[in-house]
């Protein structure tokens, strides 16, 4: 390794010490969390085995799900390979839970961009579609707004259900911690109690010890080529939260009359537990990987989010550049350092569900598996890589040296 880049390495390491101590705390609760539910479940190997055809006696598809409400702190949950990804597992969740003349209110402004079309899509069976109606507030200095929530229930008697997302999606913001949502979800209880607080949690997994279903949130979804999957399940999505909401999701997934009694996965449920034991730690590396890239790109001048010595609420780092140039070269960088398809050069596409185009370094060994390192980002102003992800810590420390040779620094 080339000197200079050894030495912005280790200053930006010594610079983290701590904030490394104690994200490897975390991880170590979480990971007592995961031992403990799989100790209170007496997960056992049969309970990796595949079923086919309707898969009535799946015990693997029924002590995952077992175990991922235990983690959770949910009365029940949802973990399937039939769940293509977060945003089907989202979609799911909107569904479930909305009915016709329904409103639902974001109030952490603008959901996932893959979700757009699900909400305000035109003739695809959209909720709209469906006549349920969308509102958003927006977020104030990376809180809720308070006041205008409270306004917007005064005026509004049909708000069904409140929309959180717990990750930065595509804006520059911060995520939002667990302790936020779980003071603006007793505020909207105190409003109307029988409002539903559901939770997009796509990257929030295991960041923090608690979860948004520990908290108060009735429902929240997430993506298995994220976090909880730990970079070892090769497709799949969790719904968590009430038993009566879960249910309802169980009806939507498949089909009214058989819920969760049917489903079959021929490939057996291994990866889904070992992925599951290992993500605490998994996530623990993509955080130092997020810090270390934060810190170093903060040394060299850059605008990064959130700032170094604070907490991480998601596993992503948002970094700034000054140019279109800059961001592209620093993506590239990203697949270059990536064990899987390291000679390719990615482009920005219209990728499906996404409003600008995109560029994406995903070298990984799960398709798009964005807990594996791999940095994506809309063209459009400003320029922000959005950073994610890593098996290893090691890997990280490569991939920054990577980046800053791409860059000519
Ligand atoms: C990734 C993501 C989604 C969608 O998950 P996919 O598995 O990519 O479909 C939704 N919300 C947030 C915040 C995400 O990061």
């Amino acid at each position: 390794m080339n000197d200079r880049f050894n030495e912005i390495i280790e200053n930006a390491e010594k610079d983290l010490f701590n904030d490394f101590k104690s994200i490897e705390n975390i991880a170590l609760i979480n990971t007592e969390k995961v031992l403990n539910a799989f100790r209170a479940h007496q997960i056992a190997l049969r309970h990796f085995n595949g079923t086919t055809g309707y898969g009535y006696d799946d015990i693997g598809r029924q002590k995952i799900a077992e175990v991922y409400a235990d983690i959770f702190g949910a009365e029940s949950a949802i973990v399937s390979p039939l769940i293509v990804s977060g945003t089907h597992a989202l979609t799911i969740m909107l569904f479930s839970v909305l009915r016709p003349n329904d409103i639902l209110l974001s109030i952490s402004g603008k959901p996932y961009d893959t979700l757009q079309e699900v909400i305000s899509g035109s003739g695809i069976g959209s909720l709209r579609d469906y006549n349920i109606a969308y509102d958003e507030i927006m977020l104030k200095d990376n809180d809720f707004d308070y006041e205008g929530i409270k306004e917007y229930f005064t005026n509004n008697s049909k708000v069904k259900a409140v929309f959180i997302g717990r990750s930065r999606g595509y804006e520059w913001r911060n995520a939002l911690s667990v302790e936020q949502i779980e003071k603006v979800i007793k505020f909207i209880k105190s409003i109307n109690n029988d409002i539903i607080v559901m939770v997009d949690n796509c990257y929030g997994e295991f960041v923090q010890t608690i979860e948004p279903t520990q908290v108060g949130a009735d429902i929240m979804a997430g993506s298995l080529n994220k976090n909880p999957g730990g970079g070892l399940v090769n497709a799949g999505g969790y719904i968590a939260g009430k038993s009566r909401y879960v249910e309802q999701a169980t009806y939507r997934l498949t089909a009214p009359s058989i819920g969760s009694e049917v489903g079959s996965y021929s490939a057996g449920y291994k990866s889904f537990f070992q992925g599951l034991f290992i993500a605490p730690s998994v996530v623990m590396n993509a955080i130092k990987a997020s810090m270390l890239f934060g810190q170093v790109y903060h040394n060299l001048g850059y605008d990064t989010m959130p700032l170094p010595h604070t907490q991480n609420y998601d596993i992503i780092r948002s970094i700034k550049f000054d140019t279109e140039k800059e961001l592209v070269e620093f993506v590239k960088a990203i697949q270059y350092a990536s064990p899987i398809d390291s000679h390719v050069t990615p482009e920005a596409w219209d990728m499906p569900g996404y409003e600008s185009k995109v560029i994406m370094a995903a070298g990984t060994f799960v398709e798009g598996a964005s807990i594996e390192l791999s940095a994506d980002s809309p063209i459009r102003e400003p320029y922000i890589a959005y950073l994610q992800g890593a098996l290893t810590y090691e890997h990280a420390k490569l991939a920054v040296i990577e980046t800053l040779k791409y860059l000519g620094k």
